[in-house]
């Protein structure tokens, strides 16, 4: 649990009377106090005030425990609704990775289906048909040798997936290990410095020593020679990031397996790879045809992706496919009733959202390949274009240009030591634009840079709107003396990519 520290309203400890009115009988209400895993914002000391809202009879509910009686549906919805007009606006988050924009028909399917539960097969058969669809679809567009002997399955997301292919590496790795009589105690897993959150994860929560190669220079993601160099007989595999979180590049997994075939050659060792396609597996298919990072290349064992990043869903859904069925140790694989008959799953969860898988075949359906080209293709034209403005700016160097995932990470110039990128975020922040400010990992910490992540749905205009946006910004900080803001200033959102620099309190 994300557990803060508990920041104290000026007026803490002000605690207001009751009125106990309203319907909610006539003695004292609890009043309810953040426990270790609430969140408490200012004016967390206070209940929730109803009146005079409404024109309803005065009243208050606690804030931070359940209240007493019950409460007329509309209040309460107007009462959430209300309390939701402070988030920041969606599509004005070029943070997020995660789709913030669907089409009526994929949202009246999600509201259709919401009642149903991924995990009763038997129950709600054509779910788990679609579900078996959509996973033959991927290990098509992912080339695998015999698409009908690929396996996999739905997930909440990438990071659940990245646990289940991490597994089965690990299972695979012991299994060898055992089968050869040698120890099978000391796993490590080789990834850059670069991987998203979820492989930390990964590696604290499943016991497996995370050896991360640094970014050095000019080079901010893995590469094959760093890769090999951190291999040894314990390794359960290499994770590709297809997409880095920090800055959108591609990172060689064809490459990368040609150096571990260097390695098998004359060690022995036989290192398979996990592609994290997160983002990049949605869309190297559509744009880089050519370029070989998927199941083509015989030591890819497993690939994931999020559905709701360039899968084009909203929030959760991911995927996980293995090429065949020796890369899915049978022993992670358990089993439920479906018809009648017996449906392997294999998942963290058991109960889940249906309505995801849902809206993944639907946008299958709806787009086809040429429908997600023209969409991808859209979101790499807005980042390229808008990466090449911002160049054009004066004070920025380009990191990435978002010609490859239409991500890209952008710097102050050597020189431009008057204001910070956390100065520009949070300028853009007042005009409602999320852009997140963040150092590098090891070994460029010292390395602090500005992403934006080009999603469907943020087009040309809006593209045209943020540069404007920034033009003013970087014309008002330009007149100041000193940096405003640091690292500390930054809020937590740039989204996975704020990880392995030193652990900070309510990161753990
Ligand atoms: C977003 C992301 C993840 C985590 O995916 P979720 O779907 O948010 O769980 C993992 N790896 C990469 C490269 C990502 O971009």
């Amino acid at each position: 649990m994300a557990s803060e520290q508990h920041r104290h309203h000026p007026e803490g400890g002000h605690e207001r009377g009751h009125s106990g009115r309203g319907g909610h009988g006539g003695h004292d209400r609890r009043h309810g106090r953040p426990g270790a895993a609430g969140r408490a914002g200012p004016g967390a000391e206070r209940d929730l005030e109803l009146n005079p809202l409404f024109s309803r009879e005065p009243v208050t509910v606690p804030r931070y425990a359940l209240p007493d009686g019950e409460m007329a549906p509309e209040v309460a919805y107007q009462l959430v609704h209300d309390e939701l007009m402070l988030d920041g606006n969606a599509r004005l988050n070029l943070a997020t990775f995660v789709t913030t924009w669907a089409d009526p028909y994929a949202r009246r399917l999600m509201a259709e289906c919401a009642e149903k539960n991924m995990i009763d097969k038997d129950e709600y058969p054509q779910t788990a048909e679609l579900e078996t669809r959509c996973v033959h679809m991927l290990a098509r567009l992912w080339n695998a040798e015999d698409p009908r002997h690929a396996t996999g399955c739905s997930t909440t997301g990438s990071s659940e997936a990245a646990m289940l292919g991490g597994l089965a590496l690990k299972r695979r790795w012991q299994r060898r290990r055992r089968a050869a009589g040698l120890p099978a105690d000391r796993p490590n897993l080789v990834m850059g410095v670069n991987v998203q959150i979820c492989w930390e994860k990964f590696a604290d929560y499943f016991e497996v020593e995370p050896r991360y190669v640094p970014m050095a220079g000019d080079r901010y993601h893995l590469t094959p020679e760093t890769a090999v160099a951190l291999c040894d007989e314990n390794t359960i595999g290499v994770v590709a990031v297809l997409g880095s979180t920090f800055d959108g590049s591609y990172e060689p997994v064809a490459e990368i397996a040609a150096a571990l075939d260097g390695l098998q050659e004359r060690t022995g060792t036989d290192v398979p790879i996990h592609v994290d396609g997160a983002s990049g597996a949605m869309i190297a298919p559509f744009l880089d045809p050519e370029l070989r990072w998927d199941f083509r290349v015989p030591r890819v064992a497993s690939i994931n992706t999020s559905g709701h990043k360039y899968g084009l869903v909203m929030p959760g859904v991911g995927w996980a496919l293995w090429r065949d069925a020796d890369a899915l140790p049978e022993d992670l694989v358990f089993h439920v009733n479906y018809l009648g008959g017996d449906m392997p799953t294999f998942a963290l969860n058991f109960s889940r959202p249906g309505a995801q898988v849902v809206a993944q075949y639907y946008h299958f359906l709806r787009l086809g390949f040429d429908g997600y080209r023209r969409v991808q293709r859209t979101c790499r034209e807005v980042a390229t274009r808008l990466s090449a403005r911002i160049a054009e700016l004066g004070p920025f160097d380009l990191v990435t240009d978002g010609s490859e995932a239409p991500v890209f990470a952008f710097r102050l110039r050597d020189g431009v030591d008057h204001y910070s990128v956390y100065d520009v975020s949070a300028a853009l922040r007042e005009r409602g634009w999320l852009v997140p400010a963040y150092t590098f990992p090891a070994d460029r910490t010292d390395l602090a840079a500005l992403r934006v992540v080009v999603r469907n749905g943020f087009g040309h205009d809006l593209a045209d709107l943020l540069l404007a946006d920034l033009r003013r910004a970087v014309e008002r900080l330009d007149r100041g003396s000193a940096p405003q803001r640091t690292a500390e200033d930054a809020g937590g959102f740039a989204h996975g990519a704020e990880t392995k620099n030193p652990r900070r309190p309510g990161r753990h």
